[in-house]
């Protein structure tokens, strides 16, 4: 495939100014709002041949997901493109300053597999609604479903405004040679830095949105039943292939065992299974393997069951673990739940801090001064009090990672912006041109600048 021509189309139709009428956006929304909605049925059968992930998951987790950030931005984008007057400073007067949001252009989006159609359409819809045109690379991993969006899309949408281009690390090489305005990445942190170091050659500005190990960290004083079914419920999710699913436990060691009873009840009572519905396969043999080689026997305390055949991990629960063990050294990305504990907070937060910046924090705890401290002291993209997983869903919150989990962020207003340049401008109108500023200098004049600008 010519990259590069379908890449100079996209450029020669951006060029026309077509995609920055906001009729035009929204109308390209509500299409394809309408091809989702009019195909459901498909996309719930080709996520099921990817990793059996059931139509209630899929609804919940990507497709609602997708639904709000097209309404949403069908209902806001004449706000978000406003121009909007700032103050002007004295230097400038007579003069009004204001900022234009303007759409980058072309956007090339590289999506994950584990949440293969809201991690795809997503930023692609912010794009949309920014007034870009969008090059979608979906991840090859979730094969089917990258199939499903390439045939939408591509059977819907002109090409020179929206395409898909399927393919693995090969084709992404390729499409990352030629000159976009902004990329869009989801995915590892190691490829995160292929993307990075190939847009840098052609200073392309990038979102990044990578991994890493998120902690659940829990005080005494809780509720110890609430915390264990809202955890066992963000884990377990998606057989928790989850970038921002909780991926280790520090606890209290005070309540160590109430928690750990209430975390097997909960885990029992969502009754964890493919045939009925409640979980997911692991998405190939690959992580299954590597995923199966993270559990270490002597250490499980509930679960460590697997059928390779299926490709299904149990939900597993592991006990006495250290920070030098095999499972603490990458992110899990697995329903594979490492609890350890801690005896005084000042410790547990050195530990988190001694790790890469984290996706995600969760704290559970009522004492006040404990959630401040540990919120004012470890940096991480985002997170929430008393419960996981669910901030994602928030479209008021930016979403996002810091240092090794990310740059930028997106969902909403936010997603708008991250494919928006803000252009400054300074109006002057021609009535009066104060002699000031112009040489020749003298110390009058410059007595007088002081005075008036500071
Ligand atoms: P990945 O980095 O292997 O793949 C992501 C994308 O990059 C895919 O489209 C893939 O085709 C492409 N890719 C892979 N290798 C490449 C290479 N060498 N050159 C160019 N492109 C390449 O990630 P994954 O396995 O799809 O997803 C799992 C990771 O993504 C986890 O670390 C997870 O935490 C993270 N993730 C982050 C978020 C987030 O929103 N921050 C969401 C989902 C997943």
């Amino acid at each position: 495939m010519n990259y590069q021509c379908i890449i100079d189309q996209q450029r020669h139709f951006f060029n026309t100014n077509t995609t920055k009428d906001i009729p035009f956006r929204i109308k390209q929304l509500k299409h394809l709002k309408d091809i989702l909605k009019k195909n459901e049925t498909l996309l719930y059968e080709s996520i099921y041949s990817d990793f059996k992930k059931s139509e209630f998951e899929t609804y919940t987790t990507e497709l609602s997901i997708i639904y709000h950030e097209i309404d949403l931005a069908i209902a806001k984008i004449k706000k978000w493109a406003k121009k909007k007057k700032v103050s002007t400073g004295l230097a400038n007067l007579p003069g009004t300053s204001y900022i234009i949001p303007e759409p980058y252009g072309t956007i090339l989006v590289i999506g994950a597999w584990n949440y293969p159609y809201q991690l795809s359409l997503c930023p692609a819809i912010a794009a949309i609604a920014a007034g870009c045109t969008v090059v979608l690379k979906p991840s090859e991993i979730s094969s089917h479903t990258s199939a499903t969006m390439a045939a939408l899309i591509n059977q819907n949408f002109d090409p020179s405004f929206f395409k898909v281009i399927e393919g693995g690390v090969k084709e992404t090489t390729n499409i990352l040679g030629v000159k976009f305005d902004k990329i869009f990445f989801t995915g590892s942190v190691n490829v995160g830095q292929i993307i990075y170091l190939a847009a840098a050659k052609h200073l392309t500005p990038v979102t990044l949105e990578l991994g890493g190990k998120s902690p659940a960290i829990i005080t005494e004083g809780i509720d110890i039943d609430m915390t264990a079914k809202r955890l066992v419920w963000a884990k377990f999710l998606n057989a928790g292939q989850t970038c921002i699913a909780p991926d280790y436990v520090l606890v209290a060691s005070t309540i160590l065992d109430q928690f750990l009873v209430a975390v097997k009840k909960h885990i029992k009572n969502a009754n964890y299974g493919i045939s009925n519905h409640n979980y997911t396969q692991i998405i190939n043999d690959k992580n299954f393997n590597r995923l199966y080689n993270l559990i270490d026997p002597n250490k499980v305390y509930f679960g460590g069951g697997n059928n390779p055949k299926e490709r299904v991990i149990f939900p597993t629960v592991l006990t006495n673990i250290e920070f030098s063990d095999k499972v603490m050294q990458e992110e899990i990305f697995g329903p594979i739940l490492p609890i350890l504990t801690f005896q005084n907070i000042e410790d547990a937060i050195k530990k988190v801090k001694s790790l890469p910046k984290p996706l995600s924090c969760y704290i559970f705890t009522k004492n006040k001064v404990i959630k401040n401290k540990i919120l004012k002291e470890i940096s991480f993209g985002g997170g929430a009090v008393n419960d996981a997983v669910m901030h994602f869903a928030e479209q008021s919150l930016p979403f996002g990672g810091v240092g090794d989990s990310g740059i930028g962020s997106y969902h909403g207003k936010y997603g708008f912006e991250t494919f928006s340049h803000y252009k400054s401008i300074l109006q002057k109108s021609f009535w009066i041109e104060p002699n000031l500023k112009y040489a020749p200098y003298s110390s009058s004049k410059l007595k007088w600048l002081k005075w008036l600008i500071g």
